[in-house]
């Protein structure tokens, strides 16, 4: 990495490709977890995370991840990327947001705060609400989004095995 340029992060394709490999994160997690409540995966300094609530088990308990779910996941999201696909860029009203992440309750909470002119997909300030959210999908995987995104083959670049899934409950809110 260039110490020399002065774009800023999120202008970098460093950023794009680290934000396009949490999306494969997240498809990667649904196949392991279908039941997995997404909520946000922005690029962070030093590389990417995705937030999911993987629920409780029958005592209650958070389920979290294991070692080895890591693994599978990260042996998964190679083999995604083997496989060609393309991020399509398209956009829903906030009515048919709500109606198409109806069982995503965080990502509820995301389309309410784009809407009320709150925060945006990657819980940064907005200056004014939205009429219409972003949405970016990859496969049969969709995601709220705004972009940008890097070609999908080069998405691969990214460190998979650094990735960390938090647990949404864990983080302070
Ligand atoms: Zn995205």
């Amino acid at each position: 990495m260039s110490e020399a340029t002065n774009i800023p992060y999120v202008e970098t394709e460093l950023y794009r490709i680290r934000h396009s490999a949490a999306h494969v994160m997240a498809e990667a997690v649904l196949e392991f977890f279908p039941e997995a409540k997404l909520a946000i995966g922005p690029p962070i300094e030093d590389g990417f995370y995705y937030d999911f609530d993987l629920g409780r088990d029958e005592n209650g308990k958070l389920i979290t991840f294991a070692p080895e779910d890591l693994e599978r996941i990260e042996a998964k999201m190679k083999q995604l990327l083997k496989q060609n696909a393309k991020f399509e860029q398209s956009s829903k009203t906030v009515a048919e947001a709500q109606t198409f992440f109806a069982g995503q309750p965080y990502k509820l909470e995301l389309i309410e705060e784009l809407a009320a002119g709150k925060v945006d997909e990657n819980g940064n300030p907005l200056s004014e609400p939205v009429q219409d959210v972003g949405i970016y999908q990859h496969r049969n995987f969709v995601d709220l989004c705004r972009g940008p995104h890097v070609a999908f083959h080069q998405t691969g670049q990214a460190q998979c095995c650094q990735a960390l899934a938090y647990q949404w409950c864990l983080l302070a809110r």
